[in-house]
C-alpha cells in the first residue's frame, strides 16, 4: 500500500515536471537543478557563478531551503532576481513547488534559471522538477566514499562539481579515487574541480553553463 502511494506521488510529480519542461522550452530558458549536501557549497558556487555570469546572461535563482531565507539574502546581494521556496521541513523541492514559483519570474526576459535544491544527497534526485540538467556539488570534506554511497544523484547529474579542492592537502580525500568512482557511476560525466575561495574551476563551470544556455536559445521551441 505504501509503495503504491509513493508511486502515485512520483507519477504526479513527473506529470508536473513535464509541464515545467514544456514551459521552459517555450520560453527558451535553460534550467539547472543544483543539488548537494548541506554545507557542500551550493550557495558559494552560485555566488561565484553570478559574479562571472550576471553581465553575460539574464539569470535568476530559485532558492530551496527548509526554513530560512539566509541563502536567498546572499543571492540578492548580487543583484540577481531570487525567489525563495521554504519547504517547511520538506527535504527536497518538487515540480509543483517550482511551477508555482516560476509564475513569479519574468521568463520572457530570462536565459538561465538555477534552482538550488534543499541540501540533501538522497531524494532530490528522485523528484524531477523539469530542469534541462542537474548538477551535484560534492565537497572534499564530505569524504571520497560519497559517490558510491549515494549513487543516484551522481547518475542523474550532467556535471559534478568537486568543491573545496583547496582543502585536499588537509583531508583524507583522493581526487583520483572520487573521480574514478563518479565516472564508473556515470561514464563520461563532466567533472570540474572547484575552489570558491581560490577562484578555481569557476571559468570552466561557467563556460559549460554558457554553452548550455546558447544551445537552448538555438533550439526549436
Ligand atoms: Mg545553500
Ligand atoms: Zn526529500
Amino acid at each position: 500500500m505504501e509503495v503504491k502511494v509513493m508511486k502515485n506521488i512520483l507519477g504526479e510529480n513527473d506529470r508536473i515536471a513535464a509541464e515545467n519542461r514544456a514551459m521552459f522550452q517555450e520560453k527558451k530558458v535553460y534550467v539547472l537543478n543544483l543539488m548537494g549536501s548541506p554545507g557542500a557549497g551550493k550557495t558559494s558556487v552560485l555566488e561565484k557563478t553570478m559574479e562571472y555570469l550576471k553581465d553575460k546572461v539574464h539569470m535568476a535563482v530559485i532558492e530551496g531551503d527548509l526554513f530560512t531565507s539566509k541563502d536567498a539574502e546572499r543571492i540578492e546581494k548580487h543583484g540577481v532576481p531570487v525567489i525563495q521556496i521554504n519547504t517547511a521541513g520538506g527535504c527536497h523541492l518538487d515540480a509543483p513547488m517550482v511551477q508555482q514559483t516560476a509564475k513569479d519570474l519574468d521568463l520572457d526576459g530570462l536565459d538561465l534559471l538555477i534552482v538550488e535544491n534543499v541540501g540533501n544527497l538522497v531524494c532530490p534526485a528522485d523528484f524531477p522538477i523539469g530542469a534541462d540538467d542537474s548538477a551535484v556539488v560534492l565537497s572534499i570534506t564530505e569524504g571520497e566514499d560519497k559517490p558510491m554511497k549515494y549513487p543516484l544523484i551522481f547518475k542523474e547529474s550532467s556535471i559534478v562539481l568537486l568543491n573545496k579542492v583547496d582543502l585536499v592537502p588537509y583531508c583524507n580525500f583522493s581526487l583520483a579515487n572520487a573521480e574514478e568512482d563518479i565516472d564508473t557511476l556515470n561514464p563520461g560525466v563532466k567533472i570540474v574541480e572547484v575552489s570558491c575561495t581560490k577562484n578555481q574551476g569557476i571559468e570552466d563551470w561557467c563556460g559549460w553553463l554558457l554553452q548550455k544556455v546558447a544551445e537552448k536559445k538555438g533550439a526549436q521551441a
